[in-house]
């Protein structure tokens, strides 16, 4: 069977090149006798991995010399608790913007561990868009400032940094790492499971500015102390290495095809392509407001659930599949990160036209 287009929010698509190169080094990496998956951390050859895989990072995404790159398990989902049991270390307060599913998730978490305090929230509109914040609305004596900017299950993302001053602002980036170029400096610390857009499932990046470690409350887990982990370049225990190698990987890829500049302009050229689509009729409904659309995960529904299981249905019988958007909102989701060829896209417009023509509504 030929390989299908892959519209899965998380693990998702991997870049086929990368597939490939992996693929043709699995049972015997570069002369070692042995894969990736079966040498030690301990061992030269698999320093040189991670060393190359944080070099290529560090060069993709610009990453300043006052920062620090932690390759770390546990997931997104982890760092909710990690952040504030590093971060929320000197008023233990903490503002965050609710956006989405991962953020209220995250300032649940944080409420266990001190004054958590939602600045702004678009729940009551189910969140379609991400609220606006200026720098006033944040307490001064907040610890640091949390966002999600791409909002994965909702297809939003922040049109906007919010200014917060001297705060240090803390953002999961998990569904756009690496979609685009960042200005690293704008933020303390940045989190993100790999999983959506840069490697399988099983890494969490951290990206921390220096000054920020070291501070951990005294009840933190060691596993979770990001100063342990940064003096022991995340080998403070067995890393997940074969993630760690195809991150590598996939960093090589994009510095080969042009890095982030290049990424950006194909993400924009595709997500262009569907949301013009979907503004050009009216079969299909896009919720999100329209400055707050993410490049990587649009959403849309027909109107009728019925009409939508059978759209994801004959869409996976056309080999385009995992467009069922995610259980707690229902509708179609089509998440189109980096590895997602234009083709791919193009073939799900098409695909969408011949659904609506086939099937119209009374
Ligand atoms: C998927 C996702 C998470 C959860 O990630 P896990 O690695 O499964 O814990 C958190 N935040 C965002 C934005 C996500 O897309």
């Amino acid at each position: 069977m030929e390989r299908v287009f892959n519209f899965s929010a998380g693990p998702s698509m991997l870049p086929l090149p990368v597939l490939e190169r992996a693929a043709g080094e699995m049972t015997n990496y570069r002369g070692s006798g042995m894969s990736v998956m079966e040498m030690s951390h301990r061992s030269p050859v698999y320093d040189q991995i991670i060393t190359d895989a944080e070099a290529n990072f560090r060069k993709l995404l610009n990453i300043p010399q006052n920062y620090k790159v932690l390759f770390l398990q546990g997931g997104a989902s982890t760092q909710f608790a990690a952040v504030p049991l590093n971060l929320m270390n000197k008023n233990k307060k903490a503002d965050y913007i609710l956006s989405g599913q991962f953020s209220s998730k995250a300032f649940e978490e944080a409420k266990k561990y001190g004054d958590a305090y939602a600045v702004a929230s678009s729940k009551s509109e189910k969140f379609s868009f991400v609220p606006f914040v200026s720098r006033e609305q944040f307490r001064a004596d907040a610890d640091y400032v949390h966002i999600c900017m791409n909002n994965t299950i909702y297809g939003t993302k922040f049109p906007y940094l919010p200014d917060c001053g001297e705060i240090p602002l803390v953002a999961d980036l998990s569904s756009c790492i690496a979609s685009e170029p960042i200005d690293i400096t704008k933020f303390g610390l940045i989190y993100a499971g790999a999983q959506k857009n840069i490697a399988p499932a099983g890494l969490t990046v951290v990206i921390v500015r220096e000054d920020l470690i070291g501070n951990a409350r005294p009840e933190t887990p060691t596993m979770l102390d990001y100063k342990v982990m940064a003096d022991n370049n995340s080998m403070y225990n067995t890393p997940p290495c074969y993630c760690i190698y195809m991150l590598g990987l996939v960093c090589e890829w994009l510095l080969s095809i042009g890095g982030l500049e290049e990424i950006k302009k194909r993400n924009e050229t595709k997500a262009k392509l569907l949301y013009d689509y979907l503004d050009s009729q009216d079969y299909y409904f896009a919720p999100v407001r329209k400055d707050c659309r993410s490049m990587m995960n649009v959403t849309f529904v027909s109107g009728s659930e019925e009409l939508d299981k059978l759209f994801v249905k004959e869409a996976t019988a056309a080999g385009l599949v995992n467009l069922k958007g995610h259980r707690s909102v229902g509708g179609m989701r089509a998440s189109i990160y980096n590895a997602m060829p234009y083709e791919g896209v193009e073939a799900l417009v098409a695909f969408m036209k011949k659904f609506a023509a086939q099937h119209p509504k009374e």
